[in-house]
């Protein structure tokens, strides 16, 4: 029987978790808070940025939200990033990407303070992954980190450091913020590790890899990219993936809403009914992965801040 790891479960255990930890902390006299930043008015950025003012209210956080207009210098914004990393009130600082053109990403980036960096940017962070040291694992690769674990703790009765040595686990896309922190976080657990990218299937190699995962952890932003031709009989599969699709009917034509446009819907990169029955448990889109992320973020924050209060 296929587990169909139920993520939104774990997003709400943390969550718990999370609002325990700061009324512990609230008691103390602190209180953690994170700041975004946003440059502009990117949707998708905004669409995050909601999200984290709302988990920010629901764990009883500070939340600062720094949005300047899109013509805002690239000076200015790194002069609102100096600001945030002498705030106490901000224990960790998330810069939202796309930035607008004339700003570079490293000249913010490497502007925060590296004890601020709750989503690993920092070259520093991310130097420290590598070495298997990392004091922020970034918030998507540590949900899928989060996933597994307590799936091998539940469902494989083993300890999560058994569960990954030696495992044969790819990692389908290499971008910094997903598919190479993800495959540092498996090479740091002693699991045999693989990354594929667009070039692999341009050579038309991805199957000859995907095929050989006994965890196979997909983020290439690509629906219905791994089928059942891509996957082993048996194989643990996370979904990473988030797309916006149309809705089509039997025909294979689109289904209109009722303003005549297109219906669209939500999914990951597998093609999950056609995939589901084969494998051992799998992650579903919507209420995948990303239900977890948001999460580690704020986890990050919360070391973050008991950091730079001296707490343990
Ligand atoms: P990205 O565009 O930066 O990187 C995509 C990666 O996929 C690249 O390495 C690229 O080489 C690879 N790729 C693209 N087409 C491919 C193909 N045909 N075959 C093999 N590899 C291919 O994207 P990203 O920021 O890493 O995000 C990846 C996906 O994960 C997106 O759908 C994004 O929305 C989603 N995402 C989800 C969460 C979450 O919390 N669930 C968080 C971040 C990103």
């Amino acid at each position: 029987m296929t587990v169909v790891i139920d993520c939104v479960a774990i997003g709400d255990e943390l969550m718990k978790e999370i609002v325990a930890e700061t009324e512990t902390l609230k008691a103390k006299g602190i209180t953690p808070g994170i700041a975004t930043l946003l440059a502009g008015d990117d949707f998708g950025a905004r669409m995050y940025r909601g999200q984290v003012e709302k988990f920010c209210e629901e764990a009883g956080f500070n939340y600062i939200n720094e949005n300047p207009p899109a013509d805002v210098s690239e000076e200015e914004v790194v002069e609102i990033v100096k600001r945030l990393n002498a705030d106490k009130a901000v224990s960790g600082i998330l810069p939202l990407r796309p930035f607008p053109e004339h700003i570079s990403d490293s000249a913010v980036i490497n502007t925060i303070d590296v004890n601020k960096d709750i989503d690993c940017f920092h070259p520093f962070n991310m130097g420290k992954l590598a070495l298997g040291e990392p004091t922020f694992p970034p918030a998507t690769p540590s949900a899928v980190v989060e996933i597994l674990d307590r799936y091998a703790r539940e469902y494989e009765k083993m300890d999560p450091k058994d569960f990954y040595e030696g495992a044969e686990i790819v990692v389908v896309g290499h971008s910094n913020i997903v598919g190479k922190p993800v495959a540092f976080l498996m090479l740091n657990r002693n699991a045999t590790t693989s990354v594929c990218h667009v070039f692999t299937s341009m050579k038309g190699n991805l199957e000859k890899h995907t095929k050989g995962a006994d965890i196979l952890i997909v983020a290439a932003g690509k629906a219905d990219l791994i089928g059942p031709d891509q996957v082993k009989e048996g194989a643990i599969v996370v979904d990473v993936g988030i797309n916006r699709v149309k809705v089509l009917d039997e025909k294979g034509e689109p289904v209109l809403n009722e303003k005549g446009k297109p219906k669209t819907k939500t999914v990951g990169d597998v093609s999950f009914d056609a995939v589901k029955d084969m494998t051992k448990a799998i992650t579903p889109v919507p209420g995948g992965v990303g239900s977890v992320t948001n999460r580690m973020l704020m986890k990050n924050a919360l070391r973050a801040c008991k950091m730079q209060h001296g707490v343990e």
